[in-house]
């Protein structure tokens, strides 16, 4: 289970953060400091693995400067610049997308 962590990307350090309550599964802030909220799910690890790499995809949009008039070729060729350094730069995240356990503390 990943807990509240900090992802590196660009230029920003951006908090991710699991909440017990939320309307939504989960949601990226871009004003008023950029925070990534997802809806904390025990039961379905599954599921909150995807909302955490959906949410991922919408801060890549965003710090990568993706436009709703790119094409679809330029989209998912940013996308993989942006996952690949969000995976390199954050190793947590990237093994908890993969569901490996972490090991735990000593
Ligand atoms: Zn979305």
């Amino acid at each position: 289970m990943l807990q509240d962590t900090t992802i590196l990307i660009g230029p920003y350090e951006v908090p991710l953060v699991f909440v017990d309550y939320c309307d939504v599964k989960g949601y990226f802030q871009r004003n008023e400091g950029m925070k990534i909220v997802v809806l904390r799910e025990p039961s379905d690890p599954m599921s909150q693995r995807d909302t955490v790499l959906h949410e991922l995809m919408h801060l890549v949009y965003f710090c990568y400067g993706i436009e709703e008039s790119d094409n679809e070729e330029r989209t998912v060729t940013t996308l993989a610049h942006g996952l690949t350094e969000v995976f390199a730069r954050n190793p947590d995240i990237a093994r908890y997308l993969a569901g490996v356990r972490q090991r735990a503390k000593d």
